[in-house]
């Protein structure tokens, strides 16, 4: 056999080279319609092969305009970071090396990125000693995952094993969530059987922060809790008062879970990690690397403090499969919902190790750095009003009514100069910006500014 992969290989890294370099001088945004890009990528199911060159160039053509370029420094919408170098090579080699991670049998070099990474992670978070982890899509999986292990947690304690008897005529047990909790909580929750008109919901403030002293009235008796707090508000960045939170559900014999999914970063600046003080006293975290630790889609976390039952909530069992049974070596699948899946550890562990402990860090108050950047720029635009105070990555502002903010953001967006979306804050409409890349830049920020200045200066 010849070498049927160096032609396709060299020639789409040459593409790929090529696309990275021109993200400061193409527009964020796409620049196709949805029809455009159906007429370009359609068409019937061909009869007879083709040549993979041919192939990944035809595609590529045809993409193109479809891209966003969410790997630029002006790109800003959601909470989506980049990819560092080390990390886009190493999931590139991922790919290449087509581990099936679920089983140590099937790829032991990734097993054991996986718990070095895993133990990086857990360091790097000042999380406990012996807590486990899981490697999962993202943070919705990962809430699935630690959800999962309370669920055990709690009615086994009340002398009910939930996965052979399932929930019909399990003991009461109580799911509280904050009135701000991200979505991924109710479809984790969902998923799990727990109903969304079935949670308690405890109300926040108009930053997302949970109101701690009417947690304290929910759980002062009842049944046996499961807890949702949050280390970043998605629009505002806001922290729950986890320490004040975490005293509270302590007592309480209640299951703590964070969903950190962008903010429990935090945990790795020493000039930030104030901010989610405490957080280390919960019983499970679910958060993303494909957000601020800028490893490529899709890679998210779940820790649990109790690896008891996080592993009984999802381990599985074959006669055909080859198993390490008592953790040695760990196998993927008794630690994750998934069964054959990506060798997600290798693209975290480039970036940590691209990075290092100070490399992080940098990276979260960098970008810190330039959401107040942002911040004090657009206070000097005409018309713009910014709603509360910066924490960490997320500026929320608005320009007047709800049809002038949203012309405003049309015209930025459509320009290409950035990418941005909206959001309802207090009822009315508003514009969220949120800074998670490690490409973005001081000209980055000027140039966006320029974009809104003009913008706004339209509107008079
Ligand atoms: C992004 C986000 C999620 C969901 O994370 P995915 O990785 O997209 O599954 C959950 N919670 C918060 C606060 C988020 O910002």
């Amino acid at each position: 056999m010849g070498d049927e992969f160096g032609e396709v290989l060299t020639r789409t890294a040459r593409i790929a080279a090529d696309w990275l370099g021109s993200l400061d001088q193409r527009p964020v945004g796409e620049t196709a319609t949805l029809a455009e890009l159906r007429g370009r990528l359609g068409g019937p199911l061909p009869d007879g092969p083709a040549d993979p060159v041919t192939v990944v160039e035809e595609l590529v053509q045809a993409a193109e305009p479809g891209l966003v370029a969410i790997p630029s420094g002006r790109y800003f919408g959601f909470v989506i970071g980049g990819g560092l170098p080390a990390a886009v090579a190493a999931d590139w080699l991922t790919t290449v090396w087509d581990q099936n991670a679920g089983l140590y049998a099937c790829g032991p070099a990734a097993s054991v990125a996986e718990e070095v990474a895993g133990e990086w992670l857990r360091e790097l978070f000042g999380l406990p000693g012996g807590s486990s982890f899981a490697f999962v899509p993202g943070c919705q999986t990962a809430h699935l995952t630690c959800l999962a292990a309370a669920r055990h947690h709690v009615l086994r304690r009340a002398g009910w094993n939930v996965e052979e008897q399932g929930l019909a005529g399990a003991p009461p047990m109580r799911i509280v969530v904050s009135a701000r909790r991200h979505a991924t909580i109710d479809r984790a929750l969902r998923l799990l059987g727990f109903g969304t008109a079935t949670l308690t919901v405890v109300p926040a403030d108009d930053r997302g922060r949970m109101d701690v002293a009417a947690l304290r009235e929910v759980l002062r008796d009842g049944p046996p809790a499961v807890v949702c707090a949050q280390a970043g508000e998605v629009n505002t960045g806001a922290f729950d008062d986890l320490a004040a939170i975490a005293d509270v559900t302590g007592p309480a014999g209640a299951w703590l879970h964070v969903d950190g999914a962008f903010g429990l970063w935090v945990l790795a600046s020493p000039e930030l990690r104030h901010l989610a003080a405490g957080a280390e006293r919960a019983d499970s975290w679910a958060f993303d690397a494909h957000k601020w630790l800028n490893v490529p889609y899709d890679s998210g976390v779940a820790f649990c403090a109790h690896p008891e039952p996080h592993r009984a909530a999802v381990s599985v069992t074959a006669d055909y499969l080859v198993q390490g049974g008592a953790g040695e070596p760990r196998d993927a699948i008794d630690w994750t919902p998934g069964f054959s899946r990506r060798a997600r550890g290798f693209p975290v562990y480039a970036a940590l190790r691209q990075l290092g402990r100070q490399g992080v860090a940098e990276l979260v108050e960098r970008c810190c750095a330039h959401a107040r950047a942002f911040a004090a720029g657009l206070a000097a635009v005409p018309g713009c009003e910014l709603l509360g105070e910066v924490v960490i990555n997320q500026v929320l502002f608005r320009f007047g009514d709800d049809a002038t903010t949203e012309r405003v953001l049309r015209r930025v967006v459509d320009s290409g100069e950035a990418w941005l979306s909206g959001t309802v804050a207090g009822g009315r409409r508003a514009i969220r910006l949120s800074v998670c890349n490690w490409r973005t830049g001081d000209e980055d920020v000027r140039r966006t500014l320029a974009a809104f200045q003009k913008s706004a200066a339209a509107e008079s």
